[in-house]
């Protein structure tokens, strides 16, 4: 059954747009589901960014709020990974959709799709709450430190107040400094479960420099390994943390990227 899925947060920066990239990686090349991430961050649109997308592709989200062509159109499969990418525009001016208009751009699409994943404005503002409308399910990320995870649990209250189907919480750049919240502190501010500890990894920035996510061009860093494990989650599929032979055959595989 196909699910739209929404990536959140209370707080910004916290790791969305990092996390749907490499989420888009991973579904579509290592578990082979047809899905496509989509850009709903119209005012900071930064996801094309993470594959290397430094200019508008042909279609974006601002034609189809104008009008101008069906969202199917604005559809951009990545020539180099595969993935499946409606972006926002750039530089250009976009206006806010409604809720209704992201349910209409969202249902025309689901159908076709094993999933549709957004990736969301941050906070509790008219941007991120229409897309909240149109969501199945939602993920939502917040880094160990206290603003962003009271800003978290702000989130968390929409998304239930909305009787939306919460995955669970992602915490994104932990590690282990002692001023930093733990796990079982944030799941009981929360009270919601983790389903993700993302480490704090500087393979991260490299990739998203190199325009590539970092579980296909880093596929053995720590980072990569708790990204792969949150797209098995999602998919429900079996992950299985690779062995040498995996990894020989995936860099062969990886060739075909291309990078
Ligand atoms: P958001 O979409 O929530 O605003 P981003 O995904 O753009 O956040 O992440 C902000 C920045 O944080 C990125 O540019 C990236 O360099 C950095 N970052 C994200 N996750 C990690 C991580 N696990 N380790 C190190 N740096 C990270
Ligand atoms: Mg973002």
């Amino acid at each position: 059954m196909s699910r739209v899925i929404g990536v959140l947060s209370g707080k910004g920066g916290v790791g969305k747009t990092t996390i749907t990239a490499n989420l888009g990686a991973a579904l579509t090349n290592i578990f082979k589901k047809n899905i496509v991430i989509c850009d709903m961050n119209i005012h900071a649109s930064h996801l094309g960014l993470h594959l290397g997308m430094y200019e508008d592709p042909p279609a974006t989200l601002r034609d189809v709020l104008k009008g101008k062509m069906p969202i199917t159109n604005a559809i951009y499969m990545h020539p180099q990974t595969g993935i499946k990418i409606i972006c926002a525009p750039l530089n250009r001016e976009c206006k806010n959709p409604t809720q209704t208009e992201i349910g209409q751009l969202v249902s025309q699409i689901k159908n076709n799709y094993d999933m549709v994943i957004l990736d969301c404005a941050p906070g509790l503002g008219e941007e991120a709450t229409a897309a909240i409308s149109a969501i199945d399910d939602a993920l939502v990320i917040t880094t160990p430190d206290l603003p962003s995870v009271i800003d978290a649990v702000k989130a968390l209250d929409i998304l239930r107040k909305k009787n939306k189907n919460i995955l669970g919480v992602v915490i994104n750049r932990f590690d282990n400094k002692s001023y930093m919240l733990t796990e079982n502190e944030i799941a009981s501010t929360c009270n919601c479960r983790i389903v993700s500890r993302i480490p704090e990894d500087k393979k991260i920035p490299e990739s998203i420099s190199k325009g590539i996510p970092v579980v296909l061009i880093y596929p053995d860093c720590t980072a990569s390994r708790s990204l792969k494990n949150l797209a098995s989650y999602i998919s429900g599929s079996y992950y299985r943390e690779e062995n040498i032979m995996d990894r020989i055959k995936n860099f062969f595989n990886f060739e075909k990227f291309n990078f």
